[in-house]
């Protein structure tokens, strides 16, 4: 029976981020990531540091994880993390059984992990994230040209960058260029209502200007850094 080690399952709530901002949905979140990004708001899926894996972390058999879903009276599933990408098997199986029901799957990713052929045809919208030289990361790390290419090759994701001031949309615009990622979001970095809502607004006239898109984070402007909403 497959597995995923799983976070948390929540929902319904919405999907707080990028075009699909405001849709009811369920929520999985995978846990363990490749990264460990500075502002990373979601660290006890990673961050053994701070956070103790035993108490954070669940092995999930896909069918368990498909039930709790079901029960959600939703027509939308995020699978988030983390790095669902990183768990490719249980991914798999997990996106094949939502769509057996005929549930919209979107997948949200740090874009550093090509997604896999038989994920591809399951998936409707990848929201692949890039990270910035603000995450703390080394480009090298962060920035996987082969996975972007693949996404883009899907024909099914967004990019979606997060972004502390408007001196970072130079640095977006860079890795939009050089990798041809389109359509671009552009999303303020925070984890609380007024910090979401004083950059946003510095945001707006560049972001329209460059011809990209902008997405509040409504999760945190609804209920700040609550887990599991
Ligand atoms: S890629 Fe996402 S989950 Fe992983 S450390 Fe960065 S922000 Fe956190």
């Amino acid at each position: 029976m497959t597995e995923l080690v799983i976070s948390e399952v929540f929902g319904p709530t919405f999907q707080g981020e990028g075009p699909s901002a405001g849709r009811r949905a369920g929520f999985v979140r995978v846990g363990r990531c490749p990264l460990s990004c500075s502002w990373c708001d979601t660290a006890y899926t990673w961050d053994w540091d701070r956070f103790d894996p035993a108490v954070e972390l669940h092995k999930r058999t896909v069918d368990d994880l498909l039930a709790e879903v079901d029960a959600m009276d939703v027509d939308m599933v995020v699978v988030t993390g983390g790095e669902p990408l990183a768990q490719r098997a249980g991914l798999s199986a997990l996106a094949r059984g939502m769509r057996d029901r005929g549930m919209r799957i979107e997948v949200e990713t740090s874009g550093v992990i090509a997604p896999m052929p038989d994920v591809v045809a399951l998936v409707d919208q990848w929201n692949v994230s890039p990270k910035l030289a603000n995450s703390g990361m080394d480009l090298t790390r962060r920035i996987a040209p082969d996975a972007l290419a693949a996404f883009v090759a899907t024909g099914r994701a967004i990019f979606k960058f997060v972004v502390v001031d408007p001196a970072d949309l130079d640095e977006v615009a860079e890795l939009v260029d050089e990798h041809r990622l389109r359509p671009v979001w552009v999303m303020p970095e925070g984890t609380d209502a007024a910090t979401i809502a004083d950059r946003l607004r510095p945001l707006a006239e560049p972001v329209l200007e460059r011809g990209w898109h902008l997405t509040p984070r409504l999760h945190v402007l609804v209920w700040g850094d609550r887990r599991g909403v």
